[in-house]
């Protein structure tokens, strides 16, 4: 484990010098399938595996969950460790934002709508500690999941506009058995409000279906939003059918798609997508 860019330099240092493949991982601990199979893609693709824990609170809004998010280095530690994860980086946030630090990434355009209009803040703060750390590793790749698809997107245009020389990989999501999306914040969920988390997914695939055998899209997402209330989602902040790439809403089918959404559920707030 190694808490200071400077000794994460060192010995990425000593790998690039021996010819050594590196990929990135990055993550906020709290550890579970999901990123673990993350962390076993990076070990299939390369020689050396970073995985960095490190709650970035410029992503958190001043009521959002910064101070309660979950946190268990000790039990991350202990899987990465049974993974051989190469190098574990947790930098404070001393470390990540010394006094008198300043500058911030403005997201491209692919942070346009969606999540941005209910955390304007978030992708922000995401692309901004996401550079840092791909400049403090410099690794060959690094690998996001699809799981949080619109950060992954405004990931790969960063990483396309600034020229940075870091191949971004998106990993499959991985999902309980009834279909719900592995998260951190799963925890946060009481066994009946775990009951309901599962049909987000469910719903997502009716969507995709109808919309694959030819219901106008409008009213399908419609339908689909009332559903969610009906099965116990407390809001839906949205739910869209969007280009792939640009994340803009469609409104045919003529271009490769995704369906997102994001609900609340009692005090916890659920993201997820597939494609359409
Ligand atoms: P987080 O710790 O929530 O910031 O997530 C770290 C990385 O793990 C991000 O790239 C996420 O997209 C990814 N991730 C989170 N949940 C899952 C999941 N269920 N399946 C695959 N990847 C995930």
């Amino acid at each position: 484990m190694i808490s200071d860019i400077a000794g994460l330099r060192e010995k990425i240092t000593k790998w690039q010098k021996a010819d050594e493949s590196i990929a990135l991982v990055p993550t906020m601990g709290a550890l579970h399938e999901g990123h673990l199979s993350l962390i076993r893609l990076a070990r299939e693709r390369c020689d050396r595996v970073v995985v960095s824990i490190f709650v970035n609170p410029t992503q958190f809004a001043p009521h959002e969950d910064f101070q309660s998010y979950p946190r268990d280095e000790a039990r991350d530690l202990d899987l990465l460790a049974s993974l051989n994860t190469d190098l574990v980086f947790t930098p404070t946030a001393q470390e990540m934002y010394p006094l008198g630090y300043s500058t911030k990434v403005t997201p491209g355009t692919s942070a346009n709508g969606l999540e941005t209009n209910f955390r304007p803040h978030f992708f922000g703060g995401v692309a901004t500690v996401v550079l840092k750390l791909l400049n403090a590793c410099t690794p060959d790749i690094a690998i996001f999941g699809e799981k949080d698809f619109q950060q992954l997107q405004v990931i790969r245009q960063m990483v396309r506009d600034f020229n940075l020389p870091v191949e971004i990989v998106g990993g499959p999501t991985l999902r309980e058995e009834d279909g719900l999306a592995m998260s951190s914040r799963n925890a946060y969920l009481s066994p009946e409000e775990r009951g309901i988390a599962g049909r987000l997914n469910v719903i997502l695939a009716e969507v995709a279906e109808n919309i694959r055998l030819g219901y106008p899209i409008k009213k399908t997402l419609a339908q689909a939003r009332s559903t969610l209330f009906e099965v116990g989602f407390d809001d839906v902040d949205y739910l869209e059918y969007c280009q792939v790439d640009n994340l803009e809403p469609l409104n045919t089918t003529t271009e490769p798609s995704r369906i997102l959404a994001a609900v609340q559920l009692g005090r916890t707030r659920l993201i997820d997508n597939i494609p359409g």
